[in-house]
């Protein structure tokens, strides 16, 4: 590398894993695929901290790119926490040790490397990724909302190319925004209950854990003799849905059609707040097979219910790689506060 060359890195931390990736300063990525370390939470900040930067040195190794050429690290992490990566004083699914409530895992990461480090929550370094992944170079001229359905419902807005962080660092969490269950619920059908204690929120339906909590004991009392009524604990059953509804399963796209109508409905919310460019989504129910994640994307496009003026402007899209998603929005934030400099 020259003198003038220079990279950051993007890191993404999971409970199992870290993935890393390498982005030089004209904005192309010298990794193409996953890089991936053991994240080492569960033992606590310390180790985690030395994971991180033996994820570092591991990406940096297979790159042949020195240290000294790092000018900055963007960091993501589920959350919650705050804007400037403190863990949640109350701990989270992966940060649960006592050691990590209320953890500074931004600065003492940035104390410990001696550069600048970024932080964003994991929602928000894939909204990132996606904005960039599809607008490019014109990213600064777009904005976009981003709903990641996995175990919870994540996610994030861009504005201007920029993630709209929040004062709390909470912008985004489009999980906990309650929507219109009328005309939804089958019926019978309880009102959903997510597991922050809200009802009827967007999680509650569009989740693993919605399905396997509000959808699937419900629509099974429709399919009396489907063959996940024997599957045994309902999470385990849960986890077979996606994989059914792929394969044009009846009880299974009744739980996806739903799920299609709440982000549907999120998304009609998203466009009276927001009016974004473009609407994203990601997860795991997209990733099935091409065909389910385009039938999954239109359903979600004609349950939001969009002006005229919107419909001519607005673009729906499935997230690319989302597996890389966390790492590369990271490694983007991480340029742009470079860049900003
Ligand atoms: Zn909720």
């Amino acid at each position: 590398m020259t003198p003038s060359s220079w990279v950051v890195v993007g890191l993404d931390n999971g409970g199992t894993s870290n993935s890393a990736t390498l982005l030089d300063n004209s904005g192309h990525f010298l990794v193409d695929r996953l890089v991936e370390s053991p994240s080492r939470v569960s033992e606590g900040p310390e180790v985690a901290i030395d994971a991180l930067t033996e994820a570092i040195d591991q990406v940096l190794r297979l790159t042949g790119v020195t240290r000294d050429s790092v000018r900055a690290v963007g960091l993501d992490t589920p959350g919650p926490a705050s804007a400037d990566g403190v863990i949640s004083s109350k701990g989270s699914t992966n940060f649960s040790q006592v050691g990590w409530h209320g953890f500074r895992i931004r600065a003492v990461l940035e104390d410990r490397l001696g550069i600048p480090v970024v932080y964003n929550n994991d929602g928000n370094a894939a909204a990132l990724w996606a904005h960039h992944e599809h607008f490019r170079s014109e990213g600064p001229l777009y904005s976009s909302v981003s709903a990641i359905v996995g175990t919870g419902l994540g996610g994030g807005v861009i504005e201007a190319g920029r993630v709209i962080r929040g004062a709390a660092g909470m912008a985004g969490e489009f999980g906990h925004v309650h929507i219109p269950m009328e005309g939804l619920l089958a019926d019978g059908q309880p009102v959903p209950v997510c597991q922050c204690g809200f009802v009827a929120d967007a999680e509650s339906v569009a989740s693993l854990t919605g399905i396997e909590r509000n959808l699937l004991p419900y629509w099974l009392t429709r399919f009396p003799d489907h063959a996940l009524a024997g599957a045994g604990a309902m999470g385990e059953a849960a986890k077979l849905v996606r994989g059914l509804g792929d394969g044009g399963d009846e009880l299974a796209l009744k739980i996806f059609d739903q799920q299609a109508m709440a982000l549907g409905r999120l998304f009609t919310i998203a466009s009276n707040f927001l009016d974004p460019s473009a609407y994203f989504v990601g997860g795991g129910v997209v990733e099935a097979s091409p065909m389910f994640g385009e039938w999954f994307l239109a359903r979600i496009r004609a349950h939001t219910s969009l002006r005229e003026e919107q419909l001519e402007v607005a673009t729906f899209a499935l997230i690319p790689d989302l597996d890389m998603a966390g790492a590369r929005g990271a490694a983007l934030a991480a340029l742009d506060a470079v860049d900003g400099r």
